[in-house]
């Protein structure tokens, strides 16, 4: 029976020493809660980093016993790996970089061997457990080259990614000198998600100009499968946080804590500790309030939770200083004998305490410069169960997307939030029950349960549809069913697309000539069947480049024909061509020639076809669309089909396609073998020609009328070779 493997960094349990054993502390986070139903089940398992080094193979193997008891397998990790690979690469390159502060991005080579390497173990250690047929779902920007390294090994294994913080635009990205590796990594999965859909836009577009692949609505066509990219926003256990709030034991902190501070309204804060949390911004802003608002002193205090991280790293024992130095600055500035405007507190706090600071806090105040989701304001909110209180929240974090009803603040506005809190502390309740009321509908709704099952549930989705596509796939069976009942024919005819399906594009498409393995397949191909070259191309371009071949050519899309048994005499006209229309249309599309550099038009004689295959990505389509939308009018007035190809844009006559052409070179023959390949929508034409017993197949995995689909050129050559093999 296949089952489920979650992979992630790190296991949602950590190792501790203690007086020379080892113990184990389990994880009470969101992803381990929400992730429980899945991998408590059945053969199910987590794999991952236990959050220490162990060197003594005898106390591995006690732990990996005592771990298999709480379904869970670890993954090693030396001193070195857990500098180079974690400290290093994943929180010193991928994670500044995510989160936009480039100023603190560390490029060594070093650190990314490292992260191949560790990468590397993570996909041993999977290996050891996994089958062909099993989910395997991996987590977040430590395990990018994960996927990649998996589908090697297990063509066929259904795997998913999720990744927990932000993805930066394509300008950020392609900073990073690894960025090429990076994406093919992760386009190992089957399903990729992120919180928001800004971070899954970032991530297309990256996919495209990186690697070249492109996306419709959210699918990447890759070479033998699509991809599926979407957002998730992940939700909490709103039942847990809400229960909590008001139990007896947190109600009984809240009312110690209350006696301390009194009456004072509370704004509340809590991080971990990270440069992108904004902690200094937010102090400034307290202070700026303070400054502005005098009547505030000794009504109003923050509660600041920060809670200890990555503290070994530079960047990190800075930003800790300077927290200090700031609380340390507006409680001297401020305080009275009964009055501390900040409570500092550097260090984290059981659930139940947790729970009391969000009960009694009356203002959340969340405005990290850059989150990916964000959690803390989510608890705040399900923890408010008298629907009081008001939440202020940076349009910056991940969450800002689904609680429209907070006070959403741009963090490095500093004005803006001072307003904020100002605002928050004269809200009357009535506003602030709607606010919070309709936030902890939407919370209830997509809490973390929901968020796990929407995501299982697009990944049987995806893969149905790979199914769907691949069930048409020319494999070994296939081939030799078509090489017999070829071999079996006596009059067999082969209608050949050209570019895309007997050779690669290139970017200059007049460089696409057959190269000899092209001309020695066609040659011993044409003894055996009629071979029928069907192309978009201009004849005078198809005509040079298969000189002197047995073979008959349709040219542009069936307009002109040239049969094998006259080689001497000129093409003929298979349609009759009108092109009054040509010099109208030409105009407008030379004005977007003048202004999209890179772009050019072909002329043919029965249409007109504008190129942006050297257009700046991007650029090419946003001006394609215009001069489609400007083009669809005058195609009207004149009668004409406007059609989108692979980086064209074409015009022309509807009448004229190469299905017509096809049925009118098979007319009044019997042929016993009929076989059509194309590789985009003109051929889609042919294929709804062929007759029944035809095989026609697609190049690509896109939807198509064909019987089959294949995955590239390479592999036409193959079916084409063996043959006549
Ligand atoms: N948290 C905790 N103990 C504390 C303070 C915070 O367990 O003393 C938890 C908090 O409940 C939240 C998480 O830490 O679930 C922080 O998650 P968030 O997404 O807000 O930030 P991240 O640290 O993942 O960047």
């Amino acid at each position: 029976m296949s089952k489920t493997i979650i992979v992630s960094n790190r296991l949602p349990i950590s190792l501790r020493h203690r007086n020379g054993r080892f113990e184990f502390k389990p994880s009470a986070g969101g992803l381990a809660t929400g992730l429980g139903s899945i991998y408590k089940e059945g053969e199910n398992i987590w794999i991952g980093w236990p959050g220490n080094t162990v060197d003594d193979p005898e106390q591995r193997a006690e732990i990996i016993l005592e771990l298999h008891e709480l379904k869970m397998a670890p993954v090693f990790l030396s001193k070195e790996d857990v500098e180079q690979f974690y400290e290093g690469f994943s929180n010193e390159t991928l994670w500044p970089a995510f989160h936009y502060f480039t100023q603190y991005m560390v490029y060594n080579p070093e650190h990314w061997e490292a992260y191949v390497r560790v990468n590397q173990k993570f996909c041993d250690a999977i290996l050891k457990k996994a089958g062909p047929e099993d989910t395997i779902w991996i987590h977040d920007y430590q395990l990018l080259l994960l996927p990649q390294m998996l589908r090697e090994v297990l063509p066929n294994a259904t795997i998913a990614f999720f990744q927990h913080i932000p993805f930066p635009s394509y300008e950020i990205l392609r900073m990073i000198p690894w960025r090429k590796e990076l994406l093919s990594g992760v386009c190992g999965a089957d399903l990729i998600g992120f919180h928001t859909y800004d971070d899954m836009r970032h991530f297309l577009s990256a996919v495209g100009r990186i690697t070249g692949l492109s996306n419709e609505s959210g699918y990447i066509q890759a070479e033998n499968r699509i991809i599926n990219v979407d957002s998730f926003p992940m939700g909490i256990d709103y039942h847990k946080f809400a229960k909590q709030a008001k139990s007896k034991r947190t109600l009984r902190f809240v009312e110690e804590f209350g006696k301390q501070v009194e009456d004072q309204k509370l704004l509340l804060t809590i991080d971990r500790l990270d440069y992108s949390k904004g902690i200094p911004q937010r102090i400034q802003a307290f202070n700026q309030l303070l400054e502005q608002h005098p009547e505030l002193h000794g009504k109003v205090s923050m509660i600041m939770i920060v809670v200890p991280s990555r503290d070994k790293v530079q960047s990190y024992k800075e930003l800790k200083e300077e927290i200090d130095l700031l609380v340390g600055r507006i409680n001297s500035e401020y305080s009275t004998l009964n009055w501390v405007p900040v409570h500092y507190f550097y260090r984290s706090f059981p659930f139940e305490e947790l729970s009391a600071f969000y009960n009694m806090s009356d203002i959340a105040l969340v405005t990290p410069l850059r989150d990916g989701m964000n959690l803390v304001c989510k608890e705040f909110v399900a923890s408010k169960t008298d629907q009081t209180g008001v939440l202020i929240l940076s349009e910056m974090a991940g969450a800002s997307k689904e609680l429209q009803d907070a006070i959403l603040v741009n963090p490095n506005d500093r004005q803006g939030v001072v307003d904020a809190i100002y605002n928050a502390l004269s809200m009357p309740q009535t506003e602030q029950i709607a606010r919070m009321s309709s936030m902890q509908e939407s919370l209830k709704k997509y809490d973390v349960f929901q968020w796990v099952k929407v995501f299982m549930d697009r990944l049987d989705h995806v893969k149905q549809k790979q199914e769907e596509l691949t069930s048409k796939d020319v494999d070994a069976k296939v081939m030799n069913e078509i090489q017999t009942s070829f071999k079996k024919a006596k009059n067999a005819i082969l209608f050949l697309d050209y570019d895309g399906t007997l050779t690669g594009f290139h970017s200059d498409p007049q460089k696409a000539l057959p190269d000899t393995e092209l001309k020695e397949i066609i040659s011993d191909l044409s003894p055996k069947a009629q071979v029928v070259i069907i192309s978009g191309r201009d004849k005078d371009t198809l005509g040079k480049w298969f000189e002197g071949q047995d073979i008959d050519m349709i040219a542009e899309h069936g307009v002109w024909v040239k049969r094998k048994e006259d080689k001497k005499t000129d093409w003929e006209l298979y349609a009759e061509v009108e092109d009054s229309w040509k010099d109208d249309i030409r105009k407008v599309m030379e004005y977007y020639v003048l202004r999209t550099p890179g772009a050019f038009i072909e002329e043919k004689h029965h249409s007109l076809v504008w190129h942006y295959r050297k257009v700046e990505s991007g650029l090419g389509d946003l001006r394609m669309r215009e001069l489609f939308s400007h083009l669809k009018y005058m195609a009207r007035g004149y009668n004409l089909q406007v059609l989108e190809g692979n980086m064209v844009l074409e015009i022309k006559r509807p009448d004229i396609n190469k299905g017509r052409a096809a049925t009118a070179m098979m007319k009044g023959i019997e042929y016993d073998f009929v076989l059509a390949i194309g590789d985009d929508w003109t051929d889609e034409d042919t294929f709804k020609a062929m007759p029944k017993n035809a095989y026609s197949i697609r190049v690509g995995y896109a939807y198509t009328q064909a019987n089959y689909n294949i995955k590239s050129f390479r592999q036409v050559r193959q079916l084409l070779q063996k043959l006549t093999s």
